[in-house]
């Protein structure tokens, strides 16, 4: 079984799909990391990050040994991989390990922007996850602060905001939902009522 899981910055996606990983038994990928690597490796080489060929090769090159680090949930990498999410190339040179984790024996839970839409349209199960851009901030901005990081949740709402206009507008993979998936809004659910949600639609939809 392949779930495929989408929605924009801090919907709640990521603690979503692990649980749901966990639930069923199922492989996790947050193939953000991936995004955030890229821009870590790219900036760590000393490029710039809108330099388009030296993200590509970046992303040809990176370990996938080297996403179990830390710093790629800093505030600022989001925004940074999201400049490099936009290049084709990136996106392209990503798209072989996503689709192997997919398929691996015993099924699998992706969170992105495009799993629905691009790298697993075949996927069993599609969820859309969204909150308001508000409830999203407000989260957001308690994560960083807990981390220590000195924000205003304008700060955070202004950043978000023009991640999404970003990963929205864009050619390539932009994040939209799919045209099959099911929508969860989790505006107004915690995250145990969320999770709670999100499994009784998936229980729905594999028929349980
Ligand atoms: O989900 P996360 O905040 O970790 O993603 C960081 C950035 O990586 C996103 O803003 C988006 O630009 C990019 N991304 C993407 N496609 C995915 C996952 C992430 O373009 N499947």
């Amino acid at each position: 079984m392949i779930i495929a899981i989408d929605g924009p910055a801090a919907s709640g996606k990521g603690t979503l799909a692990r649980r749901i990983a966990a639930h069923y038994g199922l492989g996790y990928l947050d193939t953000g990391t991936l995004y955030r690597a890229v821009a870590r490796d790219l900036l760590a080489a000393g490029h710039d990050i809108r330099d388009e060929a030296a993200a590509i090769a970046a992303a040809r090159n990176l370990d996938p040994a080297s996403l179990d680090d830390p710093f790629l949930r800093d505030r600022g990498v989001g925004e940074a991989a999201s400049v490099v999410a936009g290049f084709a190339g990136v996106r392209e040179a990503l798209l072989a390990l996503q689709r192997r984790f997919a398929k691996r024996p015993g099924g699998a839970v992706l969170d992105g922007r495009d799993i629905a839409t691009v790298v697993c349209p075949e996927a069993d199960i599609k969820l859309f996850v969204t909150a308001s851009l508000e409830e999203r901030a407000r989260r957001r901005y308690h994560e960083l602060r807990a981390k220590g990081f000195e924000v205003t949740r304008e700060q955070v709402r202004d950043e978000i905001a023009e991640r999404d206009r970003r990963d929205r507008e864009r050619d390539t993979a932009p994040l939209k939902m799919a045209e099959d998936a099911r929508l969860l809004d989790t505006t107004d659910l915690d995250i145990d009522t969320a999770f709670k949600a999100a499994i009784a639609l998936i229980d729905e939809m594999i028929g349980r």
